[in-house]
């Protein structure tokens, strides 16, 4: 039995420098898209409306009245962005996120549908759209149209883009435009698709289980196990975050409800940014691996549902409890990037209950105990790699909770193992 999906990506192509006209002229396009913007959500929060049709229509005559020369597709986009607008700014404002009382346009770049580019040739005819600069290398052509009429950017096409292309995945409509006036060129984004066909007919079984310091998978023959390290890292990130926190907010009364100043927000950002792009390099390149090696071994993978995370009670100390909320973000980050690389391959990746997973002893079902909260095991440094040891006094099973959460994944995928919503039985044991 095989099954198809379609995947979506985005690749990001630069232009050559353009000369100043056409500089020019785009900046003016993206000036009167602006204007039309901020009508389009003037309208939308006047009439409280969000759907783009209803904008659209409430808009046209008066920006086709303002810019008669302007190609009329921009109004069907820029109401599109509107509407994105708005419904984003909706849900930041329920959130208590929201600074204005309107959504600031910030930053606009150029939406372009498929009728303001020549969509079709990228779509069917690539080939044709390349042409040799003046250096001898291969440009790739997208002919816009503005108010001034049709301008051509020639875009510098990177190796990935090919590679992609050569993989399969299709040029989609919807290309967004940005202009750098710095060094004179523009930054066009652009949507692939790729549809995949999952083979189910697998010959091996493997399961999945992540924390911040290892990612550990395998089946009841062989285990791997990867060192992230990313546990250090987001303790690095908690304590500057913490710093950040006490530095930055607002003395109140009650201790748990402290508001963070503005330049405390915008700093908790900046860093958070920066380790985020680490962490999410380190963990697209571990994905990658893994679901290279499944695809070799012909295997299906089993992992935690990612609807678990953000469900589960945080622990009340506070750098606990951003250090767990940052292994749930990590967790569900990492197994949404491997859920897409494993379907790029075609491995097929199954979501199942992960409760109990991780203190049920997978030889006989009983619970486990954690060696090291025994006494005669007590270790000064809870920490030390021992706490993960966990053993069961019913039948002498012992192995590290990770690897117990890998076979006992696997054990609930072929349905041998408690159902998730069996009550527990506890014996009063200290585990
Ligand atoms: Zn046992």
């Amino acid at each position: 039995m095989t099954e198809t999906i379609k995947l979506s990506k985005t690749v990001v192509l630069k232009s050559i420098p353009l000369t100043r006209t056409k500089i020019k002229i785009i900046e003016n396009t993206i000036e009167v898209y602006k204007e039309i913007l901020t009508i389009a959500l003037d309208f939308g929060l006047k009439n409280n409306t969000k759907g783009h049709i209803k904008i659209r229509k409430g808009i046209y005559g008066e920006i086709k009245n303002k810019y008669p020369k302007l190609p009329t597709h921009y109004i069907y986009t820029a109401s599109q962005d509107a509407s994105t607008r708005i419904k984003s700014f909706i849900s930041i404002k329920k959130r208590g996120r929201a600074y204005t009382k309107i959504p600031k346009i910030k930053r606009a770049s150029l939406w372009l549908d498929d009728i303001l580019f020549n969509y079709k040739d990228f779509k069917t005819n690539i080939e044709k759209l390349f042409s040799m600069d003046k250096k001898g290398k291969r440009t790739l052509h997208l002919r816009l149209s503005t108010p001034n009429g049709r301008i051509v950017i020639p875009l510098k096409p990177h190796k990935l883009f090919f590679k992609l292309i050569n993989e399969g995945w299709k040029i989609k409509a919807g290309f967004k435009l940005i202009l750098n006036k710095v060094d004179g060129t523009v930054k066009v984004l652009i949507p692939l698709e790729k549809e995949i066909t999952i083979n189910d007919n697998y010959k091996a079984v493997y399961a999945l289980d992540f924390n911040l310091d290892n990612i550990t998978y395998g089946n009841f023959e062989n285990i791997e196990m990867i060192k992230t390290n990313l546990g250090k890292l987001t303790e690095k990130y908690s304590n500057i975050a913490i710093k950040i926190q006490e530095k930055f907010s607002f003395k109140c009364i009650h201790k748990q409800e402290k508001p963070l100043k503005r330049k405390g927000i915008i700093l908790l950002k900046k860093f958070g940014r920066r380790l985020k792009n680490i962490r999410e390099d380190k963990l697209k390149k571990f994905a990658n691996d893994i679901a290279k090696e499944l695809k070799e071994k012909d295997a299906i993978l089993i992992i935690e549902d990612l609807s678990s995370y953000f469900n589960q009670n945080i622990a009340k100390k506070s750098f606990k409890k951003i250090k767990h909320k940052l292994h749930n973000i990590s967790a569900k980050k990492f197994l949404e990037i491997l859920k897409n690389k494993c379907l790029e391959f075609g491995v097929k990746v199954v979501e199942v209950n992960p409760s109990y997973t991780s203190i049920l002893c997978p030889n006989c079902g009983n619970r486990l105990s954690q060696l090291y909260k025994l006494a005669e095991y007590k270790l000064a440094d809870e920490r030390a790699l021992p706490s993960r040891l966990m053993y069961c006094f019913d039948c002498g099973f012992y192995a590290d909770r990770d690897t117990i959460a890998v076979f006992n994944l696997i054990k609930r995928f072929l349905g041998c193992f408690r159902s998730a919503r069996s009550p527990m039985n506890s014996q009063g044991r200290d585990w």
